[in-house]
């Protein structure tokens, strides 16, 4: 298995990583750099996004946010797509009214846990706790070998469950790890960041105070 990383490691977003085994092709996102407009001019040279290229087996999106999935328009539309379901309807909900969303000829969907066999390559897609909904990170072996792509991840959301459960049951016999991380700690934040859950009793904390100055005025 070879991999190539066309971006996503100097900078926030715009990932993009093609995996190569057997002489077939893999893409793990299409994303759009946070400093660009959309353009398929940072679409990446990559065989098969622009004309049609059969090595190029499929292009999968990690989830719905625009530094992963920002250029897959751009693509030549016989590319065989993989995402969460749910990722493709806000996708194309979401090109009625950005640059970025997308619509789709060929699609697979990534769902949790479940083997999905393409070339040479099986993906196992985890569903992640994210801010963005329906994400994963994925596995992928060929070539006698496994690769794990985190995505993009939290600990402090409403589906922390998930991440609970694969600190405790991780893939073993990985390879060759490639893992995001742009918000590892945040100062004054103490090492601990506020959940979900704390921030919803502090809005309606803060609601509550709202409301009883608007009565007493
Ligand atoms: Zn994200």
């Amino acid at each position: 298995m070879k991999v190539c990383i066309h971006r996503g490691t100097q900078e926030v977003g715009g990932t993009c990583i093609e995996i190569e085994a057997e002489r077939k092709r893999l893409v793990l996102d299409v994303g759009l750099p946070l400093n660009v407009e959309p353009s398929i001019r940072h679409l990446p040279k990559v065989k098969g996004f622009r004309e049609p290229d059969e090595a190029l087996v499929a292009v999968v999106l990690s989830h719905p946010h625009q530094d992963h999935f920002g250029l897959s328009r751009y693509l030549q539309p016989d590319v065989q797509m993989i995402m969460g379901a749910a990722a493709e309807g806000i996708l194309k909900a979401s090109a009625l009214f950005t640059p970025t969303g997308a619509t789709f000829r060929h699609v697979l969907h990534l769902e949790h846990g479940k083997k999905l066999d393409v070339g040479p390559f099986t993906i196992t897609p985890y569903l992640n706790d994210h801010s963005a909904y329906d994400a994963y990170s994925l596995l992928i072996a060929a070539d006698g070998q496994r690769l794990f792509y985190s995505g993009d991840f939290r600990g402090h959301g409403r589906k922390s469950a998930l991440f609970e459960q694969f600190l405790k049951h991780p893939p073993s016999n990985v390879d060759v790890l490639l893992m995001e991380g742009t918000t590892i700690g945040r100062s004054g934040s103490e090492g601990k960041f506020k959940t979900e859950q704390d921030l919803e009793q502090e809005f309606v904390r803060r609601s509550t105070i709202l409301r009883g100055w608007c009565i007493f005025r």
